[in-house]
């Protein structure tokens, strides 16, 4: 269940103004801080970080001290929000911030707008040279050989039987077989799961709308191109609300 994996990043360090969330952006180092009011009770901010994480469906960590930390992790086979837990592990990793936002009702306090100066200092001092060309989630699983039967397509042109036509948007979901390439972080024939437009579930916890076109840190078939894309979790970086 729990992944504390995601808790430290290395020697990177934590920020210290606490309260803050920290968003956990696909399996890779990046992690989205935003701050939250200091002058909320300890219950008020666990609601907070449940409310956020299952808007985002993004796992999701309130840090109230140096060694005070409640995590949700969202399971993407699961449809429930996790409940929080407890640990004494404070998340750290590459700091963004100002991209993913606290439900409105949320009051912009001078502490605060404070608070909030203090992490955009500390992110410009973190900031990667490097860039991110996934999210460590693509990978899918390694296929059986009852797989490789069940999901091989029956001839060009097939994306093969293990997807199908959704009922209420048309696109095609389900399991695809992927051969893999030798040489590759990927070389064996490895089962993806391929999401229709119904499936993204990620909205923004302010404005409601989903903050990406597509699932994040999942694959979608496109039809014009007759092939699977995948969305990685920083594509929600760029959502803005309208
Ligand atoms: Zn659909
Ligand atoms: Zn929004």
């Amino acid at each position: 269940m729990l992944t504390y994996a995601w808790a430290g990043y290395g020697s990177l360090p934590a920020f210290a103004g606490y309260p803050y969330l920290v968003t956990r952006i696909g399996a890779c180092a990046l992690r989205h801080l935003t701050v939250v009011p200091a002058d909320w009770s300890r219950d008020r901010l666990i609601e907070l970080l449940q409310k956020q994480a299952a808007s985002n469906q993004m796992s999701t960590c309130l840090v109230l001290g140096p060694a005070d930390a409640i995590y949700v992790d969202i399971d993407r086979d699961r449809v429930e929000t996790e409940a929080p837990v407890a640990s004494t592990i404070v998340p750290s990793g590459m700091p963004v911030v100002e991209r993913i936002f606290v439900p409105a009702d949320v009051p912009e306090t001078a502490e605060m707008i404070e608070r909030r100066l203090e992490l955009r200092t500390f992110a410009e001092r973190q900031r990667g040279t490097g860039y991110i060309v996934g999210d460590n989630l693509e990978g899918g699983r390694i296929a059986s050989s009852e797989d490789v039967v069940r999901l091989s397509a029956r001839g060009a042109g097939d994306p093969g039987p293990g997807l199908g036509v959704c009922q209420t948007c048309g696109e095609l979901a389900g399991d695809l077989l992927q051969t893999g390439e030798p040489g590759t972080r990927y070389p064996g024939p490895r089962v993806i799961r391929v999401d229709c437009r119904c499936a993204n579930h990620n909205r923004c916890a302010r404005c409601g709308e989903t903050l990406a076109d597509r699932r994040l840190s999942a694959y979608f078939w496109d039809a014009a191109k007759q092939g699977v894309w995948y969305v990685a979790a920083y594509s929600a970086l760029s959502h803005r609300c309208a």
